[in-house]
């Protein structure tokens, strides 16, 4: 189980999160939703321990994490996979993925990373930087598949891919939360988050105004939260 309690931050004089709260069981997907500046990245943010909340409390499978550096979070299983995907340009394939590896466990995660996106078995000796941002995007995933993430942190995961990609990406993170990962989805396609998420929370202005499951959220409401009534 991850969970943020009633967590407020934001950067220098200004607030952004207001009393933040969110649980995510094991083998769950919550669906993070809202309008543009709402606080979602900075949410996620605080999650991976890049921004330290001024009050509330974090937990990760029982342990509060809420001083833990982003290091001790990546130790305890939570990865954070950024919008702008984090993998490195100037390094290949199969070095991105070496680096993720527990030491003399290289070739098994190559392995595991290729059984999860054939395609990146194509293209180990490729500099990260010059494959297309779907295939970069299967890197950062299998990046974080290869560690066996507890929890997964994804921002905007499915930005500017072409549909059939989202579909393989998609298609990947339901196996990761089959796998028992809990996961947080920050995605702009509302009906793909909504199609896999099993809690949804509308953040506005910093604040949850909603949470429930995606069957509980009507149109009206989503619409009001995106263009910002309210
Ligand atoms: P979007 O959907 O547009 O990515 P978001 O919901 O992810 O938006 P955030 O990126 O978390 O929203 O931004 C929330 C607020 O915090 C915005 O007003 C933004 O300008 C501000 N903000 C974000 N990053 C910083 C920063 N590094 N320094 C100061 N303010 C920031």
């Amino acid at each position: 189980m991850f969970s943020v309690t009633d967590v407020t931050a934001g950067y220098g004089e200004s607030t952004v999160l207001r009393g933040v709260s969110l649980e995510v069981p094991d083998g769950t997907v919550a669906a993070l939703l809202g309008p543009n500046g709402a606080g979602k990245t900075t949410l996620m943010r605080v999650a991976a321990g890049l921004i330290r909340p001024r009050s509330g409390r974090l937990s990760l499978g029982g342990a509060d994490i809420t001083r833990s550096s982003p290091n001790q979070r990546v130790k305890r299983g939570l990865c954070h996979i950024p919008e702008g995907r984090g993998v490195f340009p100037s390094l290949t394939v199969r070095e991105n993925l070496s680096l993720q590896s527990a030491p003399g466990q290289q070739a098994q995660s190559i392995e595991r990373a290729v059984s999860a996106f054939p395609r990146l078995g194509e293209r180990l000796p490729q500099l990260a930087g010059t494959m297309s941002g779907g295939e970069q995007q299967m890197l950062a995933l299998a990046r974080a598949y290869i560690q066996n993430p507890r929890v997964v942190l994804l921002d905007e995961v499915s930005l500017g891919l072409a549909p059939k990609v989202v579909d393989e990406i998609f298609e990947f993170l339901a196996k990761l939360r089959d796998g028992g990962a809990a996961l947080v989805l920050v995605e702009q396609y509302v009906n793909r988050a909504l199609a896999l998420a099993d809690q949804v929370y509308l953040l506005n202005r910093g604040e949850i105004v909603f949470s429930g499951s995606p069957d509980q959220v009507d149109e009206a409401t989503l619409f009001e939260q995106y263009v910002g009534v309210g």
